[in-house]
């Protein structure tokens, strides 16, 4: 029986696992689904936890649930020896270490957020990546807002109240429009501040938001989240950031103890220690049916991958593109091992939206045509109710999306509780 071995649980990871598992009984094969965390994370969803407007679970689809005769192994990844055709794996939680060998193996990795090798980034700024990430920032926020309530130093003060997001694409407008709104919200518990004290500000490298789609849609954004209070600053990009905030490299500098970090994405760190052919981004360069380019028995998809467009250059990193990758990728290793010709992708995107907060969103529909406002906010909710997975988890959504329309967000700080590796491992060898 012959062994698939998919990498990443991610949008793309997910799809192809879900549609090999499907059709293993009738093909004869075995399909194994390996990811760092026992759950998918819905990020589209993930600046809206970290505005408060939904709960963490809301947006974390168990692994396990979805596969039927498939299995799921909690790893991560270290390495791939390609000769002996095996995956070496670490367990997040025993760190215990295996190999698992493969016959095909997909590589869905994901992305993760970029500092551009930009001094202090790393260290000095809050990136939006997973749930943690959300949690962080919400309490980073609401903890500033704390300080700033009690403290008599009016340099510190001002610096507390200024909340900034660095990246003008989908995730920083999407952060800064759910913030504006996170503020909004909780701003009335703290009597001491003068909501007009607090300032968010937003800011982009290049001349216009969203620049990857026409260039309406960027001013309209920009309309949006302006006339709501949020200051845009366009034309300069970040020379460093450090404790107390950050300094663009026209000499601009906005003092800030809170950063949010979306100025960019790169492959998912194992991508760059496997030796395969990447991209100027550091993606796995593959040829049109998802297999990497000089290998054998290798697939990649989804953001680690630069999968080429029929007429040059290569899919967004976007999760609808992802979606749609994976099931023909199932498809086109099922033919492989059947000697079969196998296709390649080919798709053309439904359209983009960004959500801005406080009910206003814009969003592309086919054909090029601009939705802004309200009608386009209802839009992304109902689109990305329909695309969440399961109806245990629409249902919670809508759950939520309605208990915040009548009560406002709490401003409870959430401890970030973290696992106790040695406890694991104490159990684990008092168990075994
Ligand atoms: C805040 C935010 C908002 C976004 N909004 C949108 C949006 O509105 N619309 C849209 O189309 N796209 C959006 N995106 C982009 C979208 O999330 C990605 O394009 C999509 O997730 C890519 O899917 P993927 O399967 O390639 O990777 P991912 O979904 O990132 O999945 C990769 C998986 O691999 C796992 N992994 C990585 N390395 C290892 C390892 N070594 N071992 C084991 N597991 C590993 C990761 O933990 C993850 O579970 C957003 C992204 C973010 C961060």
């Amino acid at each position: 029986m012959q062994h698939i071995v998919v990498v990443g649980g991610g949008f793309a990871g997910v799809a192809t696992a879900h549609e090999l598992d499907r059709s293993s009984k009738r093909h004869g094969i075995r399909v194994t689904l390996i990811n760092r965390q026992n759950y998918m994370l819905f990020t589209p969803m993930l600046p809206e936890v970290a505005s408060g407007s939904l709960d963490m679970r809301d947006i974390a689809q168990p692994l396990r649930a979805g596969l039927h005769a498939g299995q799921f192994e909690l790893g991560d990844a270290i390495g791939i020896d390609q000769t002996a055709r095996t995956i070496s794996l670490r367990h997040p939680l025993t760190h215990e270490c295996k190999a698992v060998e493969y016959d095909e193996l997909v590589l869905a990795l994901g992305s993760t957020s970029s500092t551009l090798g930009i001094p202090g980034v790393e260290k000095f700024t809050l990136a939006l990546d997973t749930i943690a990430d959300a949690i962080q920032i919400r309490n980073r926020v609401l903890g500033a807002l704390e300080v700033a309530a009690k403290t008599e130093d009016l340099i510190e003060r001002d610096r507390l109240l200024r909340f900034v997001v660095v990246g003008g694409g989908f995730t920083g407008v999407e952060a800064a429009g759910e913030l504006r709104g996170f503020l909004g919200s909780v701003l009335k518990y703290y009597s001491e501040i003068e909501p007009s004290a607090v300032e968010l500000v937003l800011v982009e490298s290049g001349h216009e938001l969203l620049a990857h789609l026409p260039s309406k849609f960027g001013k309209s954004a920009a309309a949006s989240l302006s006339r709501r209070g949020v200051r845009i600053n366009l034309g300069d990009s970040v020379a460093a950031a450090d404790g107390h905030g950050l300094e663009l490299k026209n000499g601009t500098r906005f003092e800030s103890r809170t950063i949010v970090w979306s100025a960019g994405v790169e492959p998912a760190p194992l991508v760059k220690n496997l030796g395969l052919e990447t991209n100027e981004h550091g993606a796995v360069k593959v040829n049109g049916d998802f297999s990497v380019r000089g290998a054998q028995h290798l697939w990649a998809v989804g953001d680690c991958a630069a999968v080429p467009r029929p007429k040059g250059g290569t899919y967004a990193p976007l999760a609808q593109n992802a979606t749609r990758e994976g099931p023909l990728l199932a498809r086109n290793i099922l033919a492989s091992l059947k000697g079969r010709a196998t296709r390649n992708f080919r798709y053309k995107e439904l359209g983009q939206m960004a959500s801005l907060g406080d009910r206003q969103a814009v969003a592309e529909l086919p054909g090029g045509r601009m939705l802004s406002g309200k009608p386009a906010w209802i839009l992304w909710r109902a689109y990305y109710l329909s695309r969440l997975p399961g109806w245990n988890r629409k249902a919670r959504v809508a759950m939520d999306w309605s208990l915040e329309m009548v009560f406002s967000r709490g401003v409870g700080r959430l401890p970030l509780i973290e696992e106790s590796a040695t406890s694991f491992e104490e159990s684990h060898a008092l168990s075994g």
